[in-house]
């Protein structure tokens, strides 16, 4: 009977991997064929206004959680070990010792690794190793280990547009990194060239092999794995962390380039980054995401809120992504609330009247709204109606002028 049991939850344990590692499948992002999409949505959105806002306010999909700050505590993950004692997640570089019994890498060891992977196409091999140069460069602290470990078996492959859309599971995907597969998926016989939307593309892809690992030390064995800084049960945020992929790779540019991927949510993400003193994209590839989120939380004073802020942002970009949710425009405003507090907290001065708040205002929303379609439909007034209640509560109402 207890044989029984025990096999019926190996089966159990079995089925969440395979659905779990779908589902990553699925999430790994696919940057997408960016600026044709945005003029055909915005141009649908100006010919149907009036009937998109109507079916707004009708009908819509409730969020499924609360935004709010909350009693239980968030838990920074740290590393988890497998049912038997053979996996083993990774959530900190400070624990990467438990896996690897070297220390952290030079640049010279990596592009040997690089040099050794007969996987990799040659102009491929020039675009990654211009990739560490970068990477060394501008974040140093970055542990190199999980790289190398990827470099080792990383395959680059030139697929056409159907494969793509298959592999990706999305008709828009422009390229993506499978982590279970250790393999970018590219576009057949694309040349990448420094200053386009496809050499983002690829330094965006190869950032996620920076920072990810999923590696079967035991093929097939579902339960004998090394996986580092993937999402943890508690905090899974596939929007939020691709914002932040997205600012790290623009960051790796040598150019600046505001066209960004996931662009909404990018620009909020690189609004408050600039606004914490305690977080820098330095961190990103060391640390998790629930990492960040309590960096969030400790820079605003809170116990648990930024991870319901962060499902926030994610479900505005599912419910324009899906455009069936149809959820009215207020749902967004304690998104709008948070981002416009951590500017004006790093920003405001006292004895400011009301244009210049108007205008400290302005400066934030010209962030935020910079190249996002039209049908995201946001309440650009409700960041000068926060402005103003914020002012009055911290110095005083501001001055008419
Ligand atoms: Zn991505």
């Amino acid at each position: 009977m207890k044989n029984g049991i025990k096999r019926v939850l190996k089966r159990i344990i079995i089925a969440a991997g395979v659905l779990l590692s779908l589902f990553v499948l699925l999430v790994i992002l696919l940057l997408i064929d960016n600026q044709r999409r945005i003029d055909e949505r915005n141009e649908y959105y100006r010919l149907h206004k009036e009937e998109i806002e109507a079916q707004r306010e009708a009908e819509f999909v409730a969020l499924d959680f609360s935004v709010e700050d909350s009693s239980e505590e968030l838990v920074v993950d740290t590393y988890q070990s497998g049912f038997s004692g053979k996996s083993l997640n990774v959530y900190d570089s400070a624990y990467l010792d438990m896996y690897f019994d070297y220390p952290s890498l030079e640049v010279n060891d990596v592009k040997r690794t690089l040099k050794a992977n007969r996987k990799i196409p040659k102009a491929h091999k020039e675009i990654i190793s211009y990739f560490i140069d970068r990477v060394y460069e501008l974040y140093p602290q970055t542990d190199f280990r999980p790289f190398e470990f990827n470099l080792r078996t990383l395959e680059v492959v030139e697929v056409d547009k159907w494969d793509m859309s298959l592999t990706a599971l999305n008709p828009y995907a422009y390229a993506c990194y499978v982590r279970t597969e250790n393999r970018i998926y590219l576009p057949q016989g694309k040349v990448f060239e420094p200053g386009g939307w496809d050499w983002q593309v690829i330094i965006h892809e190869l950032s996620h092999a920076l920072r990810t690992v999923d590696y079967d030390n035991n093929w097939g064995d579902w339960d004998d794995r090394f996986r580092y800084l993937i999402s943890s049960y508690d905090n899974t945020n596939v929007i939020g962390e691709e914002a932040l992929n997205s600012l790290f790779a623009v960051s790796l540019l040598e150019y600046n380039e505001r066209d960004i991927a996931y662009q909404l949510q990018s620009n909020m993400v690189g609004v408050m980054l600039e606004c914490m003193d305690n977080y820098s994209l330095a961190d990103y590839p060391n640390h998790s995401y629930s990492y960040f989120l309590s960096k969030l939380d400790e820079t605003n004073g809170n116990h648990n809120y930024a991870s319901s802020i962060m499902k926030l942002l994610e479900a505005q970009r599912d419910d324009w992504e899906e455009t069936r949710w149809n959820r009215p425009r207020s749902t967004y405003y304690p998104l709008y609330d948070y981002v416009c507090k951590m500017w004006l907290d790093k920003h405001a001065l006292p004895d400011m009247d009301v244009s210049d708040l108007d205008e400290l205002t302005a400066s934030l929303l010209e962030r935020v709204v910079y190249d996002v379609p039209e049908d995201y439909d946001i309440d650009t007034d409700e960041f000068y109606r926060y402005a103003r209640t914020y002012y009055a509560e911290q110095f005083d109402a501001p001055e008419e002028k």
